[in-house]
Order: C-alpha cells, then sequence, then structure tokens
C-alpha cells in the first residue's frame, strides 16, 4: 500500500526522544524552549510558543485576539474542521469565504465583496483565519490590506506550510498577519507524534499564550495581585488549558526541523514530477503562483468530470494506492449545517471538493512507485 502521506523517522530522531526519556524531566525541561527558539530562527518569527497539537494553537491565538461571544471569525470552506472550530470553542460564530479556484486558498475577492456586505449589516469579522490550503501560501498582501482597512486580526493556520515561502520570506515570519499556527501531526511536513505551534511577533500575545496554554498559572510577580507568599508561590491569573508539549515531542520536532527544507525540496521535485506526467490527462493540476514557495503538503488533482471522481478513488484504492481527499467543505458537515449552513453556500469549495483527489506525496516515495501512481491513474481515467 503507497499511503498518500508519510512521517520520516530516522536514527537520530529516535535517539534524540529515548535521550530525553533518560534525562530528568519527560516534560517542561530544557527541549520545548529549544524547539521553539529553533521554530523561531526557522520561520522569523520573534516568539513561537508549541502547543500539544496546532488545533490547541488555533484555539489559544483566538483567545488572546479576544475572540469571544457576540464575535464573528471567517475561514475557508476547504480546510480541516479544526480551522473553524477554535473559533466556536470561543463562543464566536463562524462563517467561510469562498476558495479561489485556481489555488484552493481563501479568494481575496470574495473576500473583499463580503467584508463590504458584512460591513452594511454591522458584521464585520474579528479575526480570519487564513489557510495556506497543501502547503502555498495565500495571497497574504491583499487580506493583510483589507484587515487594516475593515480592522480585523489575521491568523494564518500554516499547518501545511512550514518551510514553504511567500514573497521570498518564510511562512511564519508574521509579517501579514498577528499569529501563525503550524501542526506537527505525523502526516504534517514534520512531526512531533502530537504536536503545534504558535508563533507572533507581539510580546503581549505571545505573554498571554504562555499563559493560556498552562492553565492561566504563573509564577511572574509582576503578573500577579500581591507579593509572592514565597519561592513556592504560583497565582491562576486567568482561565487556562494544559496544552503543553513533553520534551518528548520537542525533542523529536527539533531533530526533524533539521530536514524541513531538503524534505521540503523533495516534495518539489515530486509535485513537479506529478505536474509533468500527468498534463496530458483530463485534469486540473495544482497552480504554483509566482508569490509563493509551496512546502507541498498535499498535492491535489481535480478531475475535469466530477462524475467519474467515485470510480477513479476507488481504482486507485484497489491497486493500492491511497489517496485521499483534502477536504469535505466544513459547511457541509452535520455540526455546521446544524447552525445554518447549506448545500450551494460556497460553490467554488463545493465544485472543487466534488473533483478533488490527493495524490501520495512524501519524501522517500521513489520515481517507480509515482510511475505507477501515473499509470493507475490514467488507465482509471480512460
Ligand atoms: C492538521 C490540521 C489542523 C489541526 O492540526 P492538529 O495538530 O492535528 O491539531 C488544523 N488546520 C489544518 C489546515 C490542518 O491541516
Amino acid at each position: 500500500m503507497i499511503p498518500y502521506g508519510k512521517q520520516n523517522i530516522s536514527e537520530q530522531d529516535i535517539e534524540a526522544v529515548v535521550e530525553v526519556l533518560r534525562s530528568d524531566y519527560l516534560t517542561q525541561g530544557p527541549c520545548v524552549p529549544e524547539f521553539e527558539q529553533a521554530l523561531c530562527d526557522l520561520s522569523g518569527a520573534k516568539y513561537s510558543l508549541a502547543t500539544n497539537s496546532a488545533t490547541s494553537a488555533l484555539h489559544i491565538a483566538c483567545k488572546v485576539l479576544e475572540v469571544g461571544n457576540g464575535d464573528i471569525v471567517w475561514t475557508s470552506p476547504i480546510t480541516f474542521v479544526a480551522s473553524a472550530n477554535c473559533a466556536l470553542y470561543c463562543g464566536a460564530q463562524v462563517d467561510f469565504v469562498d476558495i479561489d479556484p485556481d489555488t484552493y486558498n481563501l479568494c481575496p475577492n470574495a473576500l473583499e465583496q463580503k467584508l463590504e456586505q458584512a460591513k452594511q449589516q454591522g458584521k464585520l469579522p474579528k479575526v480570519i483565519i487564513a489557510v495556506h490550503m497543501c502547503g502555498q501560501a495565500c495571497d497574504m498582501q491583499a487580506i493583510a490590506a483589507l484587515g487594516k482597512q475593515y480592522n480585523f486580526n489575521i491568523i494564518e493556520d500554516a499547518s501545511h506550510a512550514i518551510g514553504g515561502r511567500y514573497l521570498n520570506e518564510q511562512i511564519g515570519n508574521c509579517k501579514y498577519s498577528d499569529i501563525t499556527v503550524f501542526s506537527f501531526h505525523p502526516v504534517k511536513i514534520i512531526t512531533t507524534g502530537e504536536g503545534g505551534a504558535a508563533l507572533t511577533n507581539a510580546p503581549e500575545l505571545h505573554k498571554k499564550m504562555h499563559l493560556l496554554r498552562s492553565h492561566g498559572v504563573t509564577r511572574d510577580p509582576q503578573l500577579m495581585d500581591q507579593a509572592p507568599d514565597g519561592d513556592w508561590y504560583y497565582q491562576q491569573v486567568e482561565l487556562g488549558f494544559n496544552y503543553r508539549m513533553t520534551d518528548l515531542q520537542a525533542a523529536l520536532g527539533s531533530s526533524q526541523l533539521k530536514n524541513v527544507f531538503p524534505w521540503i525540496a523533495q516534495r518539489q521535485q515530486l509535485a513537479k514530477r506529478y505536474t509533468k506526467g500527468l498534463s496530458g490527462l483530463p485534469l486540473d493540476l495544482p497552480l504554483e503562483i509566482e508569490k509563493a514557495s509551496s512546502a507541498w503538503h498535499l498535492y491535489v488533482i481535480r478531475l475535469h468530470d466530477a462524475s467519474k471522481r467515485k470510480q477513479l478513488f476507488a481504482h486507485l484504492r484497489k491497486n493500492k494506492i491511497n489517496v485521499n481527499v483534502h477536504y469535505i467543505p466544513v459547511h457541509l458537515q452535520p455540526y455546521y449545517q446544524a447552525l445554518g449552513f447549506q448545500a450551494g453556500d460556497f460553490p467554488e469549495a463545493e465544485s472543487y471538493y466534488q473533483r478533488a483527489i490527493s495524490l501520495p506525496l512524501y519524501p522517500g516515495l521513489s520515481d517507480s512507485q509515482q510511475d505507477y501512481i501515473m499509470q493507475c491513474l490514467a488507465e482509471g481515467l480512460l
């Protein structure tokens, strides 16, 4: 079976984790701050906070941007449900902006139109979560310009995109956003088993997220309402969570991070081979925009003929190629339908979903495996 994505664990990764197991700290030791520093070094953001998942990072990112009851958060319908759920956790409402069919990313033109309508109705969003689908950056310049005009904050959900670039700079530097979130789930570019991170250039946002990661409890006298009773003293000053990453995970993360650029180079190479090999078939292939250099988390093809998708998917699975579909539009999920969303609300996202298949893509996928995939694909389209 050829999977659609796969982690890559080296002997060095294993040794890094074993070393933590033999050390004094399994959690809250030195490895988490080291990993956080490495994430800053890679991305260019001033601060980074490692968490137990990207979902947790998205949750506390919304919290520190003061998303709450009565607020509205917008994101793309073509994403994993976590990009939208994080706003619901905070008691806010969620709405979606349709995608650009060329990039599968939130469409800046659709965004502008929707903002103008929302302004007239007095229902402007507080935060927009821009998802870098498949690893290719959204048009962040356009989104940031609209953010200034309509006064909303921006979170980048870069779960697919660590190591990717936008306008020749690393995704994660938060030049166009308040906070950027990475995921380290095993199918993503690098892994910590489970894990995520929230990066920012704003010290106050970082401080608040730090507090929320660990119960809202602090040992910093400056954050307390009285002088400490003694050296044991701590105070809970917020209602936080336990969203901490362990040292085991962070050691794995630091070790994995060393490979991020060679791995992305391999992903780019494989993507290029797919694009060359599949160009004659009745498919829409991923479009690379000039402003971005994708991390190539996913290679998504779209069939010209949606009615053949089910059959092609089954044909590939039957041939032991474990293709997948990313994603079922969030607004079509029963939970979101119960909130009032309907089929037809976001036509580009729905058309994308009808036609999309994610092909296997990961470092270590061999040329011959890839040729086999492309051959099966061509047969399945006959
Ligand atoms: C994987 C993913 C998440 C959630 O990441 P976890 O680390 O599993 O919580 C959120 N958003 C997107 C776009 C993802 O792909």
